[in-house]
């Protein structure tokens, strides 16, 4: 079948403005969309750049946008693209800086965001001859996050990524997960500690987007989250976070729902007075389109009784 790549192209060494190239090929019916871009390399225009490492869909090199669809072009057939009519258009994953065509930084995309978690276990020091057995279970658990193609299909599905390049992202948490939730690794806090920092685990909004988009069923959002529990857990948290799950249960527990004016303040903290400046803005806006929450005038829901008691249960329970 004849088949139209439309293929994004960028060329440092040229003007620097991106555009699109045409290439018409002729592929068999269950050609993938690699298949095609290696003919048009070897047979149309040696100088279309792209990246391709194993051809089998395990090294995530090959990850791309076709037809508005992340994912690998070595798996992807060009017959489940081309329902609608015989073409097909190729770009880069977004929010990433290209390099040329369909190749992109992955240093700035997703290598430095994994290294700077540090994702290597530091073993416990011990005897010589220690062992290091896991329980099964919890070598399952890590063995399902080793399993990670370093594809970046999570982060390009991020939705804070587009917004805020800096967040580290659900690959790199990933990772930190990964050595966290090691027992046998020195010093797991460590991790936590990173993964909590300003553009880390606590700037995920929790779209679930990342989970959706792992082709490898490895859930990077469940692991963000269990990241931001354990830091929790063990008192590591920063402050303004401990204080924004204080003030988002006490409105709960008070009113049935959250107080959201009061989440706002009492997360920067009563006597922050440069923090609550810092909202003043924000709320300014807010007002204006008649969307700001007055702090602590806040009416009970019904029902907020019944929730009071579930609180109040548990905290009986876990004194
Ligand atoms: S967690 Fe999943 S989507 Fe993210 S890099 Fe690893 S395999 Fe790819």
């Amino acid at each position: 079948m004849q088949i139209t790549f439309k293929v994004y192209r960028k060329d440092p060494e040229g003007n620097g403005k991106p555009g699109r190239s045409e290439y018409t090929v002729d592929l068999s019916d269950d050609a993938t969309v690699m298949d095609g871009l290696l003919k048009i390399r070897d047979e149309l225009d040696g100088t279309l750049a792209f990246r391709a490492s194993c051809l089998r869909g395990y090294c995530g090199e090959c990850t791309m946008r076709i037809s508005g669809k992340s994912t690998f072009a070595c798996t992807a057939k060009v017959s489940a693209f081309t329902k609608k009519g015989p073409e097909i258009a190729l770009d880069p994953i977004r929010n990433i800086p290209v390099i040329k065509d369909l190749v992109f930084d992955w240093d700035a995309f997703l290598w430095n965001k994994i290294k700077a978690v540090k994702p290597w276990l530091e073993p416990r020091e011990g005897p010589a001859n220690e062992e290091h057995r896991l329980p099964d279970a919890v070598m399952k658990d890590l063995r399902q996050v080793m399993s990670c193609y370093y594809c970046g299909l999570c982060d390009e599905g991020c939705t804070v990524l587009p917004v805020d390049f800096d967040f580290l992202g659900p690959a790199a948490l990933t990772k930190a997960y990964r050595v966290a939730f090691d027992p046998r690794d020195r010093d797991g806090k460590e991790r936590l500690r990173i993964a909590e920092q300003p553009k880390g685990v606590w700037d995920c909004v929790h779209c679930f987007e990342a989970s959706e988009h792992c082709p490898r069923g490895i859930a990077p959002t469940e692991r963000i989250v269990a990241l931001r529990d354990k830091a929790f857990q063990m008192g590591i948290s920063h402050e303004k976070v401990a204080r924004h799950h204080q003030s988002f249960a006490a409105s709960v527990k008070e009113s049935g729902w959250v107080d959201e004016g009061r989440l706002a303040v009492e997360s920067e903290g009563l006597t922050n007075i440069k923090g609550l400046m810092k909202l003043l803005p924000t709320a300014a806006k807010a007002l204006v389109r008649g969307k700001a929450p007055l702090p602590y005038v806040h009416s009970k829901r019904p029902g907020a009784d019944r929730i009071k008691k579930i609180f109040e249960k548990g905290e009986r329970e876990r004194k």
